[in-house]
């Protein structure tokens, strides 16, 4: 089936709901597009206490599902578990490779987040499911009084680390350096944490088990030597990679992936912007995400309203 409309939102994280809110009480007819669950990263995560407006935090799940009805209410059509696979120009529109579909639009707004980065060592994918997770907002309760690993130091690990330390016996916290990545009020709370350990200027070498996880095998980077500690889940969280493969060369990246836009968030390709954490950008927040959202969806507005 071959679909058309003004505008297509590819993402549906706190930067594409907040672009198709926008749009919509633009009067522009735009669709968003989300490969699987809306509400983006997220949802990864348990709680979120520095979005203003929410004086006590709010449950993450709660924050999306506020702005994914917000946007419906404003008659935003998401289609969910949908995936963009190519895009390109045809006679001066775009044409999207949706699931099965193709859409065409006069603009595109990427909001299409970033994916966790693997740490490539040996067990990490045998073991994925099985000991190994990216979330652990999803799988953390599997390991209630168990003791698990946190590989990372950046927001991530330690704020995952810390939702981790409510269920688990033990939180140890691997970290290549011997300084952390994380916010500070986020470092304060994990060092005063009595069930997190910090493994400090170690890297992950290997994962071990027979069905599940049993240990990881780490390698202390000033000394060379090896260590194994017992442990029945793993969290990685070293990172994120941006979702843009389907663009092709419509949009120029940095060497990392993260797309280059101008100031009012456009691409080198007319009509096609950019907004939330597949920007290259330095603060990677639902704030930033959601005004990233606001500014590409009045951007292509302005946009829409030249070329229509
Ligand atoms: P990140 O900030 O890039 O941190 C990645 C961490 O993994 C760093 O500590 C890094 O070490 C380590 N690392 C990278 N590659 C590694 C490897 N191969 N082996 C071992 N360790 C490795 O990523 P993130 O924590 O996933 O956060 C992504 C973005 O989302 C950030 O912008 C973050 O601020 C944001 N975020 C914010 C919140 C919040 O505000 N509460 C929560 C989650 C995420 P080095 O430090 O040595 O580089």
């Amino acid at each position: 089936m071959t679909e058309s409309h003004e505008a297509v939102v590819v993402g549906g994280g706190p930067a594409g709901l907040t672009a198709g809110i926008y749009l919509m009480r633009a009067g522009i007819d735009a669709i968003l597009v989300e490969q699987g669950v809306v509400g983006g990263t997220p949802m990864k995560y348990e709680h979120v206490e520095n979005y203003p407006g929410f004086p006590d935090g709010i449950a993450s799940r709660e924050l999306m599902d506020r702005m994914t009805s917000q946007a419906k209410r404003f008659g935003l059509v998401i289609k969910d578990f949908c995936q963009v696979s190519g895009m390109g120009l045809r006679g001066g529109r775009f044409v999207i490779q949706a699931g099965e579909d193709t859409v065409e639009s006069l603009g595109v707004i990427v909001a299409a987040g970033t994916q966790s980065v693997k740490i490539d060592i040996p067990g990490e994918a045998e073991f994925m499911g099985r000991g190994v997770s990216n979330c652990a907002t999803c799988d953390g309760m599997f390991f209630r009084n168990m003791d698990v690993a946190v590989i990372g130091g950046g927001d991530a690990a330690i704020q995952e680390g810390l939702t981790l330390a409510n269920l688990a016996r033990k939180v140890y916290v691997v970290h290549r350096r011997d300084a952390l990545r994380a916010q500070k009020i986020i470092q304060d709370r994990a060092f005063t944490n009595p069930k997190m350990e910090f493994l400090w200027n170690k890297v992950p070498l290997e994962i071990k088990g027979k069905e599940q996880v049993e240990s990881i095998k780490l390698r202390d980077t000033k000394t060379g030597q090896t260590s194994e500690i017992k442990v029945e889940g793993i969290f990685v969280y070293v990172g994120s990679r941006p979702n843009t493969t389907f663009l092709g060369d419509l949009a120029e990246t940095d060497q990392a992936g993260f797309l280059l836009t101008d100031e009012n968030l456009m691409t080198k390709t007319a009509g096609l912007y950019v907004a939330g954490d597949a920007r290259r950008k330095s603060l990677r927040q639902i704030s930033t995400a959601v005004g990233d959202g606001a500014l590409a969806a009045v951007s292509l507005e302005r946009y829409i309203l030249e070329t229509r």
